[in-house]
């Protein structure tokens, strides 16, 4: 191992986080050859794949690993009575103020009393901006058209509690999950893919018994927070912090955020919500359907609670890189490492021939080939082997598998670690069964794979 860098803070700063996505391709300014668009950003490949990996491991725990939750995906242009009846057309919206001078405007929360955060002018006094998305459904541009792109995938998860009741033939507690697109028009949007006006939720509606809420809600709050312990996150950075009455939403009747120490400050990852009756019953007062649960058990009908644990995708990748993110001196030179655990890693494995070579090339390209139908395989034979490193630790590989001449003679590669960056020469024809139980092992920072470093 490298010597570690002293840190000048405990946190690396979101500016490096920046660079290195988009130096490396995890996210790029949105539009970005017009100039951008604010706060907007686009996934690059390794983005992409650091995404997938956050939403199958949810997927996985939440739904395919449990007999009580089933998947839906909801559109997401609703019937525009929804956001009535959820409350989002009348309250879902955050106090304004504009500067009088330089006509920025921000959220009133964040204003420093009287004066502009920017140029220390005169606000204009608040008014409250409604954060939904307005568009128009068909041809004509007209109040009756108008509809809005959904600020949260729960809504469709409440007004299908009925068809999933009716076909999955659930019994309480059970709950519904959905993955998808939400959209805010957050006045103040900014550090980096936090807070943006279009982002990724994973949600999940758990209808509850009355009167066993407050146990399902405890249940969860301890669920999601080990689900990022088990991601990799350090423990020290994630802690839960309870909402006092006045921030309650409308809909609450207890909250929850689980928040991440991000290099501005403890902020949100996920929001855990006991909802209690008020979707079921705004729903079925708006709809005029029925959406009580017959409880046979009891032989009883009641409208079910819900308890809501909802999540960013974004801000779970934020936080990943943040807290992988590292540095150490290697032989003078600074060496860059996303601390990854394997599952989330966006490449799993590189394989790096020595050098371009009529025989190397061939040999190098047919365990790509066969390597990349299990694993997020990485073909690279450009610059030197040690830049190739580099460039793999920096993206959080775990693995890197060389290819030498001495490879075409004794048909065996070698393995290097990302972490340790030891290194291991095995049969060719291993490393698959090699790699397969590497990757599913402990997580590599707390498990050195191997001791001796090729000479
Ligand atoms: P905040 O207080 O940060 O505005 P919120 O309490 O409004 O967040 P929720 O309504 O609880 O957020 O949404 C659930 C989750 O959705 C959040 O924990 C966060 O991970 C994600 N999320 C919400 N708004 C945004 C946004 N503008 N950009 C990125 N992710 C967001």
């Amino acid at each position: 191992m490298g010597e570690r860098l002293p840190k000048d803070t405990s946190k690396v700063d979101m500016e490096r986080i920046v660079s290195l996505c988009k130096r490396r391709g995890f996210a790029f300014p949105g539009s970005e050859i017009y100039g951008g668009l604010a706060s907007c950003w686009d996934y690059g490949p390794l983005g992409v794949e650091l995404k997938q990996n956050i939403k199958n491991a949810w997927w996985q725990t939440n739904i395919r690993e449990r007999d009580d939750m089933v998947g839906l995906e909801s559109s997401i242009l609703m019937h525009p009575q929804t956001w009535v009846a959820s409350g989002h057309v009348s309250g879902f919206s955050d106090p304004l103020v504009e500067c009088k001078a330089c006509h920025l405007r921000w959220r009133a929360t964040e204003a420093n009393g009287q004066n502009c955060p920017q140029c220390g002018g005169e606000l204009t006094e608040p008014r409250m901006f409604n954060l939904m998305f307005k568009t128009f459904m068909g041809p004509v541009e007209e109040e009756a058209s108008v509809t809005y792109l959904r600020p949260e995938t729960a809504q469709g998860m409440f007004v299908n509690f009925e068809n999933i009741l009716a076909t999955s033939r659930k019994k309480l507690p059970f709950g519904i999950a959905q993955i998808g697109k939400s959209f805010r028009n957050e006045i103040t949007p900014g550090n980096f893919i936090f807070r943006t006006r279009e982002f990724e939720q994973m949600e999940i509606e758990y209808f509850v018994k009355p009167g066993t809420d407050e146990q399902w809600f405890d249940y969860w709050l301890k669920e999601r927070l080990d689900w990022y312990v088990r991601l990799g996150i350090k423990e020290e950075n994630l802690r839960l912090r309870q909402h006092g009455k006045d921030e309650l939403a409308h809909y609450a009747k207890q909250c929850y955020d689980i928040e991440y120490l991000f290099p501005m400050g403890w902020a949100e990852l996920e929001g855990i919500a006991n909802r209690g009756d008020f979707d079921l019953v705004q729903h079925a007062r708006y709809s005029g359907k029925n959406l009580s649960y017959y409880d046979e058990e009891t032989d009883e009908r009641y409208v079910p609670y819900i308890i809501e644990p909802s999540a960013g995708v974004d801000r779970s990748a934020l936080a990943l890189l943040i807290d992988a993110y590292d540095e150490e001196k290697v032989e003078g030179e600074t060496r860059v490492i996303l601390r990854l655990q394997p599952p989330m890693a966006p490449i799993k494995v590189a394989v790096l021939p020595l050098s371009r070579n009529e025989k190397l090339t061939p040999l190098a390209k047919e365990i790509y080939t066969n390597l990349r139908r299990n694993f997020t395989t990485q073909y690279d034979d450009a610059q030197s082997i040690g830049r190739r490193y580099r460039r793999q630790d920096e993206i959080g590989t775990p693995f890197c598998i060389t290819i030498d001449f001495q490879s075409l003679e004794d048909n065996q590669a070698t393995i290097r670690e990302r972490d340790s960056m030891a290194q291991i020469r095995i049969p060719i024809n291993e490393l698959e069964e090699t790699l397969r139980a590497k990757l599913a092992g402990e997580p590599l920072s707390t498990q050195p794979l191997w001791a001796t470093r090729q000479k």
